[in-house]
This record gives C-alpha cells, sequence and structure tokens, in this order.
C-alpha cells in the first residue's frame, strides 16, 4: 500500500498518517520527493484499509494494488500519463520524435546533428556527453564539455534536450544543463543513480537493461517514482537474445506490454536495437504501428566519423525518408507527431 501525500501537505500531516499507521502495527517508510511526499505501507494490507488513511489531512491518495510495482502501475491509475519535458508533450495520442548524435563530439557535428533532427520532424534533441562504453579505451564523452554544447545548440535550434547521466555524483551538473536525464540500459539496475534522478526535479527516460524482465524494468521505474518523480518515459531499446544479427533483438511487444502494465509513456530506441542504420526505418515503423509513443533516433552529419556508434546513425540522405514516414505513419494510428517547440517558448 502507497500513500500519495498531496504536495501542501504538512510535516504534522505526515507524522500522523506515520503515527496512525504504526499504532495500528505496520510500518511506513517515508520518501520525501521534490514535489510530494509518498509513504509505503508495510504491514496487514486488508487491516490497514479500514484505517481511513484517504480522509486524513494532507493524503492525496491511497493506493493498493497487486503489483510490486505501485506507483507506476496502471491498475490504480487508470489513465495514461503524458509526460511534459519542457513543454514538448510524450504519451497518448502523440507520437514525439527525439533525434539527435549518439555523442556530443564538437559543436558543429552537434548542430548538423540536430538540424538534420529538426529536418526529420523532431520535437527534442538527444546527444550523450557521459557515455557509458563498454570498453574503457572506447570514447567516454566530452563530458561537461558536452553539457555545454548541448546546451548552446538547444538554443540555436530550439529542441529540449535529453542526455544521459552515468553516476548519482554528476546528476546536479546534468541538470543544469538537461530537461531531461536519460538513463541507460547499463545502469537500470543502478539503484543510487535511480533514487538521485528521481530527486531530481527533472523527467527521467529511462531505458531498458538488455537483460531485464519488464517487470524489473517497471521496478526500476518504481524506484524513480518512490522518490517523488513520477514524470518518467520508459524506454524499449532491444535486449539480449541469442540472434547475433542484430545488435539487440527490438522487444515491440514490450511496448503493449508495459503500456497495459504502467501508465507511463513507452518510446522504443531503433537504433540501439537494430544496430545497423538499414533497420532504423523499418523499426521505427513497427514502433510507431505498435502503438509507441514516441522513437529516439540517432542521426549523425558524418557516420563513417562518428567516434561512436555510426553503423546504426542515420546520414543526411536518410533524414527525408525519416521525416516523411513521421508525417503519415501517426496519422494511421489516430494519432499526431508532436510539434517541435515555437521559437518563442524559449
Ligand atoms: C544511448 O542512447 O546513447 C545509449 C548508450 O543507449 P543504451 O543505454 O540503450 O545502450
Ligand atoms: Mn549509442
Amino acid at each position: 500500500m502507497v500513500i500519495v501525500m498531496t504536495p501542501d501537505a504538512a510535516k504534522d500531516d505526515i507524522e500522523s498518517v506515520v503515527d496512525v499507521v504504526k499504532r495500528a502495527g505496520g510500518e511506513a517508510f517515508v520518501s520525501r520527493g521534490v514535489s510530494r511526499t509518498i509513504i509505503g505501507l508495510v504491514g496487514d494490507v486488508d487491516h490497514l484499509g479500514t484505517l481511513n488513511l484517504r480522509s486524513m489531512a494532507g493524503v492525496g491518495d491511497v493506493i493498493r494494488v497487486s503489483v510490486p510495482y505501485k506507483l507506476v502501475s496502471r491498475e490504480h491509475h487508470r489513465e495514461r500519463s503524458v509526460i511534459r519535458v519542457a513543454g514538448v508533450p510524450i504519451g497518448p495520442g502523440t507520437v514525439t520524435l527525439i533525434a539527435g548524435p549518439c555523442s556530443v563530439e564538437s559543436p558543429e557535428q552537434t548542430l548538423a546533428a540536430a538540424q538534420m533532427a529538426k529536418r526529420a520532424g523532431a520535437s527534442m534533441l538527444r546527444g550523450g556527453a557521459f557515455k557509458p562504453r563498454t570498453s574503457p579505451y572506447a570514447f567516454q564523452g566530452l563530458g561537461e564539455a558536452g553539457l555545454r554544447i548541448l546546451s548552446e545548440v538547444r538554443g540555436e535550434v530550439g529542441l529540449p534536450v535529453v542526455t544521459e547521466v552515468v553516476d548519482p555524483a554528476s546528476v546536479d551538473l546534468v541538470c543544469a544543463h538537461a530537461d531531461m536525464l536519460q538513463v541507460g540500459t547499463r545502469n537500470m539496475q543502478n539503484f543510487a543513480l535511480l533514487q538521485a534522478v528521481g530527486s531530481a526535479g527533472k523527467p527521467v527516460l529511462l531505458k531498458r537493461g538488455m537483460n531485464a524482465t519488464i517487470e524489473e524494468w517497471l521496478m526500476a521505474a518504481e524506484y524513480i517514482a518512490q522518490r517523488g518523480n513520477l514524470d518518467i518515459v520508459l524506454c524499449e531499446r532491444g535486449i539480449r537474445t541469442f540472434e547475433t544479427a542484430t545488435r539487440n533483438t527490438l522487444d515491440i511487444s514490450a511496448v503493449p506490454v508495459a503500456q497495459r502494465l504502467s501508465h507511463l509513456p513507452v518510446i522504443v530506441d531503433p537504433s540501439h536495437s537494430g544496430g545497423h542504420r538499414d533497420l532504423v526505418l523499418p523499426l521505427t515503423r513497427a514502433a510507431i504501428a505498435v502503438g509507441a509513443d514516441g522513437v529516439i533516433v540517432d542521426v549523425h552529419p558524418e557516420p563513417a566519423r562518428a567516434l561512436c556508434d555510426g553503423d546504426q546513425a542515420l546520414p543526411d540522405e536518410d533524414i527525408a525518408g525519416l521525416a516523411s514516414l513521421m508525417q503519415v505513419m501517426p496519422g494511421i494510428l489516430g494519432r499526431e507527431l508532436t510539434p517541435a517547440p515555437e521559437p518563442a517558448v524559449r
């Protein structure tokens, strides 16, 4: 059982709830988030259910669910959520294209990739400054300098930025530049990082661990939500299977399954799943057809010279194809392509 306090709940209101629960023989775990406090209850749920907690001062909601992930579950929250990133919606009704380079390499490369993203119909820019690489000898990203480049390019093209954060210590730094924090596949069960982004007050893009079940993925989202941050977008990016013809196997059925189990939006990364540019458009079509709320695509002005993941980056000549797909496909599904923010908004 979980109690969601109202944003204006007083300290005394929280203490009273804890008190009532303890007197009834239960345990109460308080998580103070940026915008609201959440109290997790452990004990005899049937007995705790008789306490009339819902009518206590400062209580916004009492959630009683049978699945282990409670706050992100659809059992309690029937309506699918729309998450806004600097005003850009991600969720039912729309298809949001996020595009940009795998890694920020230079101001020129990032600006060129951002302009490609915009021409493709993107309403958000992606780009890694901190790169969690499998090899310690591979390009690790430009770090803070990369974040500054992203900020400058955002100013120029007007697209909100999603970028990866790889450890709790750099969350504040990344927050100073990003509109949305990305937690990558390799960090999906880095619980300290999940808690840190849960407390950071920015929307989070949570990629599915390459070896994670859907339930483990939703439990990872629950770690973020439990810190009071429900602005989470799930991203299916392919899982490890016996197949070696693709970089990962896009688990396309994970999209409707996660949407049935959770109210959070679900997007697809066709670049990291397929691992090759020839697969990006077909997998994007599949993602939109299956009901994904968006896609996140790697683009690069010179993929052959990319410092990271060049094989999967769309070059300039593929942008028109992506743009026409993004114009046509959402309408077939009764959705709209999310427009890029008006320049005046920023
Ligand atoms: C990325 O999006 O740049 C990335 C590293 O993705 P993933 O964590 O899915 O491998
Ligand atoms: Mn990459």
